[in-house]
């Protein structure tokens, strides 16, 4: 069957949207077993890869002064989707050449909160640890759940195709010099053991409504 999409979104309904994807992501995992807890902020570093949709949601709410700009963190060289859309074709990305900062997110309070966080990137919700965090070490993430992210990460950066994907520094900077453009979802790359419940979860998300319409109307994703 013939579906029909409505491919012009307004910035207003792609906030909307982006609104709705991540309350149900807190929804979804919010009974995954994890210790964090406010205050708990070794994941906040500088390193945080988003998108312009995003940074545009994050300064609906806030005005980040220059003057704690970083200038050393990490830069991505291909988009999440990008990446997908050639692993799915049997090609491999290039290796990253950008190493991790690791230094304090500038956001953080002095008592280790979010100073923005209900508007904050996906890439901050996605830190789910089973242990706390050490320095310099992977969060200890549900291996259903990394999956459950990417996928995530894969519909926001579908729902902002014309737009572009950075560390959250250079879109604030708008320094479009280290951008890499995002791309449509291409599939998903989910081992089998995960495949129907993630489907099913990408369902769920289509499912929600907004307007009187469902996502699946304004986002020209199959499964
Ligand atoms: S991901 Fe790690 S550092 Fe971040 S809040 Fe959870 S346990 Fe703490
Ligand atoms: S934006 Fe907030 S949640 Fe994300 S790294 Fe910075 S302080 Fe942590």
């Amino acid at each position: 069957m013939l579906m029909k999409y409505n491919n012009n979104l307004s910035k207003t309904t792609k906030l909307d949207i982006l609104y709705l994807l991540y309350n149900f992501f807190n929804e979804f995992v919010k009974d995954f077993e994890n210790v964090c807890h406010p205050g708990c902020s070794t994941c906040c570093t500088v390193d945080i890869v988003c998108t312009t949709l995003e940074v545009s949601f994050l300064l609906k709410k806030y005005q980040i002064s220059k003057d704690i700009f970083p200038t050393i963190y990490y830069r991505p060289s291909i988009s999440i989707n990008e990446s997908a859309k050639l692993y799915i074709n049997a090609k491999t990305p290039k290796p990253e050449t950008s190493q991790r900062a690791l230094t304090p997110c500038p956001l953080l309070t002095e008592d280790g909160l979010c100073s923005v966080y209900e508007y904050r990137p996906f890439a901050c919700r996605a830190m789910m640890s089973r242990t706390i965090c050490k320095q310099g070490k992977e969060a200890d993430i549900h291996p259903f759940l990394i999956y459950v992210s990417l996928v995530f990460m894969q519909i926001i950066e579908h729902l902002d195709k014309d737009g572009y994907t950075a560390n959250l520094w250079d879109i604030l900077k708008n320094d479009n010099k280290y951008f890499v453009k995002n791309t449509q979802f291409p599939g998903i790359l989910v081992p089998f053991e995960y495949r129907a419940r993630i489907k099913s979860m990408i369902r769920r998300i289509l499912n929600l409504e907004l307007d009187g319409n469902k996502l699946s109307y304004y986002l020209d994703i199959s499964i």
